[in-house]
């Protein structure tokens, strides 16, 4: 038996909550490469953001300068509600794994949304308000974020009109109608309703819909119907800045018993959890004043990092968004039906993508058999049913402690369990049936994704 000096759950107290969000860009020498404008190629301006994001976000998206950034007092309040989330030490699986590594997780999902989202969703319905608007637009896929933005903009009365990948829609009635909860209209997408889904659904027919698609038709709402502007749930660097709460409080749980870690690991869709969890650290990194090993875990069936290209590319289907530079299939990429909703888009943040291409953090694939095994193993010591997205964290935590059993390294290990899987006991039901299967897309089948790149 370990000796029990560092408690179960590392908690902070109202007081010691963050009362700024660190912008990570501010401390790299490297600065992710602007939004352009993807008519004249330049880069995006205050305005041309504005006719998108409201004022103050638009702001938050340009600002590469200013390392904190205050909290305003109701998004505090709306915090506490449901923060600070414990920073946990995974005493049982330790000893599940018998390994002399030390493992921690910080544990987002005790909110209804069942995940992270909720964080920046508070702070963009927050601006949206203040600035007046009736309402915002969206997309989601899994539903996630689409659920955390309805239970955000129902705190505010804000209107929220939710476009939802048709295929979830159809698989997960269940988040539909959390969101309707909340007041949201919800949308399958592709629809009718749009300019775009109608153009999408002539060349695809039948099409279950993506991400790419489903941003491309909530934009064309919220930039033609006035009072509203357009939310995004990730990839964006004002969702990691907002999300950079994640890592603030995990940071400042571990000063409070003066533990560093080795590793610092969690999943990357369009990496908002990652970002947002290493972002103080990596600021330490960044100022050379102490040293982490960052891994970025992404699914090897949409391998944006690991396999994709540091290009400028679209960010969603329509190509009306601004054009980010990113590690990226290619916005025509079609993920396979894998389980992972939240991590089947195309592209990455740009903030994480200038950070890897600098050689300052690793990426990891992992196939999704692995990933629900690892899921499973930790469900059943440690009390909570992950998230499918958070498990490939988890799957790579356990690598790692794994290693330090054979090496007797007695490592520090912290990982992001971004969420909760009660949505997804259909992928859970496929594993335990010997159902799931694990894609990993040939080159061939990468290929097209490229070719749809735009030439810059
Ligand atoms: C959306 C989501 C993710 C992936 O999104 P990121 O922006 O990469 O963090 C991971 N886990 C859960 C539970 C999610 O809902």
């Amino acid at each position: 038996m370990k000796e029990e000096k560092i408690p179960y759950k590392i908690y902070l107290t109202e007081e010691e909550m963050p009362k700024q969000w660190y912008n990570v860009r501010a401390d790299m020498k490297n600065k992710p490469a602007p939004l352009l404008n993807p008519a004249t190629k330049q880069p995006m301006t205050l305005e041309e953001l504005s006719g998108v994001f409201c004022t103050e976000l638009a702001k938050q998206e340009l600002d590469d300068t200013n390392a904190y950034i205050d909290i305003p007092e109701e998004i505090r309040k709306f915090y506490k509600m449901y923060r600070p989330a414990p920073l946990v030490r995974a005493y049982c699986l330790e000893e599940k794994l018998q390994t002399p590594a030390k493992i921690y997780y910080k544990f987002e999902g005790n909110n209804t949304s069942g995940s992270h989202k909720l964080n920046s969703a508070i702070a963009q319905a927050y601006y949206a308000k203040e600035q007046g608007l009736k309402g915002v637009t969206t997309e989601t896929g899994a539903g996630q974020w689409g659920t955390a933005l309805s239970m955000a903009c129902s705190y505010l009365g804000l209107d929220c009109k939710v476009f939802m990948v048709k295929v979830s829609y159809e698989q997960k009635p269940f988040r539909r109608e959390v969101m309707r909860t909340y007041g949201a209209s919800v949308t399958p997408s592709p629809s009718t309703t749009t300019e775009v889904g109608r153009k999408i659904l002539e060349e695809h027919p039948g099409t279950s819909g993506s991400l790419g698609c489903a941003i491309s038709e909530a934009v064309e709402v919220a930039v033609n119907t006035e009072g509203y502007r357009y939310v995004l749930g990730s990839v964006l660097s004002q969702v990691l800045l907002h999300q950079s709460i994640i890592g603030l409080e995990a940071k400042a749980a571990l000063d409070k018993y003066n533990i560093t870690p080795d590793i610092i690991i969690g999943c990357a869709g369009g990496g908002s959890n990652l970002g947002g969890l290493i972002s103080p650290f990596m600021g330490e990194k960044l100022r050379g004043e102490k040293d982490y090993h960052f891994i970025a875990v992404e699914p090897a069936s949409c391998p944006s990092l690991t396999r994709g290209k540091y290009a400028y590319d679209f960010c969603d289907t329509g190509k009306v968004c601004p054009l980010a530079k990113m590690y990226t299939l290619g916005s025509g990429f079609i993920p396979s039906a894998n389980h992972a909703g939240g991590l089947r888009y195309h592209g990455m943040s740009s903030v994480l993508s200038q950070l890897y291409d600098d050689g300052l953090m690793e990426a990891r694939s992992v196939e999704q058999t692995k990933v629900f095994e690892a899921a499973e193993a930790f469900a059943r010591v440690e009390g909570i049913l992950p998230a499918p997205e958070s498990s490939h964290a988890i799957r790579v935590a356990i690598d790692e402690a794994m290693k330090c059993k054979e090496t007797g390294e007695e490592k520090t290990i912290v990982f992001g369990l971004t969420g909760t899987g009660y949505f997804d006991m259909k992928a859970y039901e496929k594993f335990h049936n010997g159902e799931m299967t694990d894609y990993v897309p040939t080159d061939e089948d990468l290929k097209p994704g490229f070719d749809s790149l735009p030439v810059i």
